[in-house]
């Protein structure tokens, strides 16, 4: 179970998730202190796989001084609440998710609504992504975090660095020797998505979320070794960093070419791209479309504007000379 880097105190469980994305790593950091970075999700089964996983190592929850949560995502924070003693870290946007605040969620779901209205999303699927994400929240028990972090800021050996993009919560901890635990920010079989979210407060602008994503994956290209959230370590992340970038870029280019000379909404793009994964993950399609063209827009690639239904369309951009 000891996860093999340069430092010998770091042991990954390995938790069953019922969600698509499969199993998540835990990583138990054992010391004078013991620190559990991420939990897995509220389930029966995760909670017995986590259990066992620390008696291996001859620790009880009790044993737990510190939980570190890297994201409010349910497969990483859902078992938080067992650790009723120990200290619970995270950054200050996880707090809303772990105490279930409704006046926060009902912010998120005013958002939402004429959010995706103006791009284009039938009610229909906009009541079902409402559903869904409600349905995904019941994975997480309330408990709440007793210490908020920020850039910089120290975790016994470790300092967090704000990594957001994946989700506005997320952070990742940066030991002394370069290994960088990374929650879902890097994981090497699949590329993480960069989830749009609603504002935290008002007067906050929405977060263009691939531009974000990009930027934090550009602070993380020097650590020496990565240890995700999902899969295998990473002990080439510069590589793997650079190609993910290219990658995004390429698949900017493709939503470029299926734009062509129309005028689409999101949501018209999205459906074209994505035809029938729309109906099984509309949020994610969505969500990918949505940040590629806020890249396209970034590189003055398109322009949108409001038609008189006051639905948002982009179309490639004039040749500027
Ligand atoms: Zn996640
Ligand atoms: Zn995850």
């Amino acid at each position: 179970m000891a996860v093999s880097t340069a430092l010998k105190n770091i042991h990954k469980i390995t938790i069953p998730t019922p969600f698509a994305v499969g199993p998540v790593n835990v990583y138990v950091l054992t010391g004078d202190k013991h620190i559990l970075v991420d939990t897995g999700p509220a389930t029966k089964e995760a909670e017995e796989v986590l259990r066992h996983g620390l008696q291996q190592l001859q620790l009880t929850p009790e044993d737990i001084h510190t939980v570190v949560t890297t994201h409010h995502h349910p497969d990483h924070v859902g078992l938080v609440h067992l650790f009723k003693d120990a200290e619970i870290i995270g950054h200050e946007k996880m707090q809303p998710w772990l105490v279930k605040d409704q006046a926060f969620f009902d912010q998120i779901y005013a958002f939402f609504r004429p959010f995706f209205a103006q791009n284009g999303v039938p009610e229909e699927l906009v009541n079902q992504m409402v559903t869904t994400h409600q349905a995904y929240l019941t994975y997480t028990e309330k408990t709440s975090l007793t210490r908020t972090v920020r850039e910089g800021d120290r975790i016994g050996d470790y300092t967090v660095l704000e990594t957001p993009g994946h989700a506005q919560t997320h952070i990742s901890l940066l030991s002394k020797d370069g290994t960088l635990i990374a929650g879902d920010h890097l994981i090497a079989h699949i590329s993480s998505n960069a989830i749009i979210e609603a504002p935290y407060s008002s007067g906050e602008n929405r977060a263009k979320t691939l531009l974000q994503y990009r930027d934090a994956l550009l602070k993380i290209k020097d650590v020496s070794c990565v240890l995700p959230g999902h899969g295998e370590q990473i002990d080439d992340p510069t590589i793997l960093i650079q190609e993910r970038i290219k990658q995004q870029d390429e698949k900017a280019i493709m939503f470029l070419d299926k734009l062509g000379d129309s005028e689409l909404s999101i949501f018209e793009l999205t459906k074209l791209v994505y035809k029938r994964l729309v109906d099984k993950q509309p949020d994610l399609t969505f969500s990918e479309t949505l940040g590629h063209v806020e890249l396209l827009e970034e590189q003055g690639l398109v322009e949108f504007k409001k038609d008189n239904e006051g639905i948002i369309r982009y179309k490639k951009a004039k040749a500027q000379n």
